[in-house]
């Protein structure tokens, strides 16, 4: 599974790192950066967790 962001949206929350600190974390601008873009199967419940969480639907899954 892919993961996406869009740093132009992110509000620097941090909501995506509380939930799902393995995939997600902030600069020191405070935007959103990603860990890895590939995601195991054992992460999703964390990732859907924190995008449900984002403030401004900054992050999202790719799927094709
Ligand atoms: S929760 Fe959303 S807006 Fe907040 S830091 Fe993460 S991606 Fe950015």
């Amino acid at each position: 599974v892919k993961i996406a962001t869009n740093r132009e949206v992110c509000r620097g929350h941090g909501q995506c790192e509380l939930f799902a600190p393995g995939v997600f974390t902030v600069d020191d601008d405070a935007l959103v950066v990603l860990r890895a873009d590939e995601i195991d199967a054992a992460d999703e419940g964390a990732v859907n967790e924190a995008i449900l969480h984002c403030p401004e639907s900054a992050i999202w899954v790719e799927r094709s």
